[in-house]
């Protein structure tokens, strides 16, 4: 447990965060929204400091960060807890559990493995890095002293302040871009997703390399519309060079009903995407899928060939006409 960051007092040993866009009102004894910030005395604790819930070593690819650092292997890393309630959650077993729970393991002691086990970076990922701030914020300070990279999986819902100060020790950062307005509002129980655009923006802004991801839900967010929409704000506001993966959707948690994504959704967003003058898009959760594979923009040659996870081979510059191919990380690479 520790002293948590962002936050004031309020009248009657209440608290209001100030860490995520929810701005929750917490009482004593109690936790916000995402169960791992507890008013206790009027002061405010994360319960979730230095007690991960999974600790794994995964490829880079799986984040998917498909521009940074290709071909590493890094720690993944996350506690329980979540600010979004999205009813199709993959991981709702460790992002709203009944306790909180964890082993304990801290920032020195996630440094000290990956630089025992020769491993280049650390993977903030699975929930939702933004409510284990303290936690992630220490280690990677210690990560960057110590020569690793540092990544987050976010879902963006973050207020600036925080984000900014993510920022400053973030090398790379995957965030979902799951919809529009509506889509936030009935299935991720925010009223906006205007916070998760400004965030995105404020990373870019900060310099952090960005990917964004969108999951494909039938029914949901799979119209030509909504995902016209979405890929011209991404190309307006962070640039046609920015990594954009379509994802496909599996039934999970309380959206059963809906049948996986099909392959024409996936290669229409996929199509519509490309003619809209977006560099690198990809197509996601299919294994073996060519749309995985980077390809040059300008002559369509395989320029980064993939399959699953594993990297065949990565060219930064197209050897067929020459096109300099965005790829950062490079010195982790080596
Ligand atoms: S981080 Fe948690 S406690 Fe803080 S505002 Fe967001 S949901 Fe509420
Ligand atoms: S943001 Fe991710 S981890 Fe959080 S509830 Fe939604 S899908 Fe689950
Ligand atoms: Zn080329």
């Amino acid at each position: 447990m520790k002293q948590a960051l962002f936050w004031k007092p309020l009248k009657g040993r209440k608290v209001k965060c100030q860490l995520c866009p929810r701005f929750c009102n917490i009482s004593e004894g109690k936790t916000g929204y995402c169960g791992v910030r507890q008013n206790q005395k009027g002061r405010f604790y994360s319960l979730v400091y230095g007690r991960p819930c999974s600790f794994n070593t995964d490829p880079i690819e799986k984040k998917p960060l498909f521009h940074f650092a290709p071909g590493t292997v890094c720690i993944s890393l996350s506690t329980v807890g979540c600010n979004l309630g999205c009813l199709h959650c993959q991981n709702w077993e460790i992002s709203h559990p009944e306790a909180v729970f964890g082993r304990e393991m801290s920032p020195e002691e996630v440094v000290k493995y990956a630089k025992d086990n020769h491993l280049p970076g650390i993977a903030y990922t699975y929930t939702e890095p933004t409510v284990f701030f303290e936690y992630a914020l220490d280690t990677m300070k210690l990560a960057r002293k110590a020569g690793l990279y540092n990544v987050w999986v976010s879902n963006g819902y973050i207020n600036p302040e925080p984000a900014r100060k993510a920022a400053r020790y973030l090398d790379a950062i995957n965030v979902d871009l799951k919809g529009d307005r509506e889509f936030y509002k009935k299935v991720c129980a925010v009223p906006d997703h205007k916070p998760v655009l400004e965030a995105i923006k404020l990373f870019k802004k900060e310099g952090v390399f960005l990917e964004v991801t969108n999951l494909l839900i039938p029914g949901y967010n799979d119209k030509e519309k909504q995902i016209q929409e979405l890929v011209l704000w991404v190309k307006k506001n962070l640039g046609p060079d920015t990594p954009l993966h379509f994802s496909r959707f599996y039934p999970y948690y309380r959206v059963k009903d809906v049948k996986p994504t099909p392959a024409e959704t996936l290669d229409r967003a996929w199509e519509t995407a490309t003619k809209s003058g977006m560099h690198y898009v990809y197509v996601g959760n299919v294994a073996g899928h060519p749309k995985e594979n980077t390809y040059c923009p300008k002559c369509g040659e395989i320029v980064i060939k993939r399959t699953g996870y594993y990297i065949e081979f990565v060219k930064e510059k197209c050897e067929k006409c020459g096109e300099k191919i965005p790829i950062a990380g490079e010195k982790w690479m080596k």
